[in-house]
């Protein structure tokens, strides 16, 4: 046969940082929160370098490649423990919370159902304390 074949896009996962190890978490949340019934990849990004000055993405989910991906910034010692599981905890719901279609066109990504289920992770008003934290002590204004 003639032709070629597009090389699908290898991902290389980076789980391990010096901080913590995201495939334990993600196994440890996926046992505590989700049966076990999750089937996801995980890894860092970034070189946790760089602070961002205006927003920051600390995770992000790819519903066609089941990955999560956690901000490289998480990975410090002064970073709490509850933080970068409820990090990995909210992007484990888009997988069983998928976006809800709104009437006109946009997808409603963090909908009524998805935000509820965020508030059963056990430290969620600690984790919003440490974000508003965040925001005072990085961004401007
Ligand atoms: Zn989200």
């Amino acid at each position: 046969m003639l032709g070629f074949k597009r090389k699908k896009k290898r991902i290389i996962l980076r789980p391990i940082g010096s901080v913590y190890n995201l495939q334990e978490i993600y196994n440890a949340l996926n046992h505590k929160y989700f049966d076990e019934k999750l089937d996801l990849r995980i890894s860092w990004f970034g070189r946790g370098e760089t602070i961002p000055k205006t927003r920051i993405t600390f995770g992000s989910y790819n519903h066609n490649l089941k990955l999560i991906k956690i901000n490289r910034l998480l990975d410090k010692e002064h970073i709490p423990e509850y933080f970068v599981h409820y990090i990995v905890y909210h992007e484990m719901l888009h997988n069983i919370l998928p976006p809800k279609r709104k009437r006109r066109g946009r997808h409603h990504i963090h909908h009524n159902e998805f935000k509820s289920k965020e508030r059963e992770f056990p430290q969620f008003s600690e984790v919003k304390t440490f974000v508003k934290k965040w925001k005072k002590v990085h961004f401007e204004n």
